[in-house]
């Protein structure tokens, strides 16, 4: 596992910009508040690649259990009613949305009450198979594919040519998580709530028996605290070039 230190400058450009041609898989995973998605949706369109935001999918599943008043504990109706939904993504909105029975949730995914179910939804075994089984059917239309969320580099493309795993301290995330829901014209919590929020997830992500966060052994382990998320997308755009240009040789 590469690990990048916080003394490491941005590397330089590779003067090989523009948009990567054939099929490549690039996965970004890590626990909430690292600027992932950020990052992700940013390297993708620097690359020319399609962004797959895993988490949506979670989150939409929980929005539906929660509007459609399903018990979360009864997991043979969660599976039952997320699968009727059909989750799709509709690929001509940046970033693209999230649609079910059809129809785009919009919003409706980033409030409170489904981020707070969410972990508990996605620790459903066979909701997690169906997921992996949609997101796999996906990159198979999207073959130039950044996908992000916790598995993606560890269970659902470990062949990916770049895997990358962001992290931060847990205080850092909370901070950065309070300031995108104040950019986002929302209120957050208190820094210390949404640390509690946080740690709370990140337990439950990481203990789950099925696809749990965990940093594959092969990915490339970047610490944003200290880095902007422009430096981020460079050091990233930087990687990725380096080792299609590595394949090539
Ligand atoms: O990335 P985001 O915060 O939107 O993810 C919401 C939740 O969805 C995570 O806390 C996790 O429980 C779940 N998730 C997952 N596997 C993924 C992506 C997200 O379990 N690949």
């Amino acid at each position: 596992m590469a690990i990048l230190t916080d003394t490491q400058q941005s590397p330089p450009d590779t003067g090989q910009p523009g948009p990567i041609p054939g099929p490549i898989v690039v996965t970004v995973d890590g626990p909430a508040g690292t600027g992932k998605s950020t990052v992700a949706r940013q390297l993708a369109a620097r690359l020319g690649l399609d962004f797959l935001d895993t988490g949506a999918m979670y989150r939409a599943a929980a929005a539906i259990v929660i509007d459609h008043q399903i018990d979360p504990t009864d997991t043979d109706a969660v599976l039952r009613i997320v699968t009727d939904a059909d989750l799709h993504f509709d690929w001509t909105t940046d970033p693209p949305a999230i649609l079910a029975w059809l129809k785009p949730l919009n919003k409706r995914i980033r409030d409170a009450d489904v981020t707070r179910l969410v972990s508990q939804i996605a620790a459903i075994g066979p909701l997690r198979e169906h997921m992996v089984m949609k997101q796999r059917l996906i990159a198979q239309q999207h073959p130039k594919l950044v996908s992000e969320g916790r598995d993606q580099g560890s269970v659902v493309f470990p062949d990916a040519l770049v895997k990358f795993y962001l992290d931060a301290d847990p205080e850092v995330r909370a901070k950065r998580r309070g300031e995108q829901l104040r950019a986002a014209g929302r209120t957050p919590a208190s820094d210390e709530v949404l640390l509690q929020h946080i740690l709370l997830r990140d337990a439950r992500d990481s203990t789950r028996q099925q696809g749990p966060l965990v940093c594959p052994k092969d990915a490339i382990r970047v610490d944003t605290g200290p880095l902007s998320i422009h430096q981020v997308v460079d050091r990233l755009e930087h990687l990725v070039r380096e080792r299609i240009a590595g394949t090539k040789a």
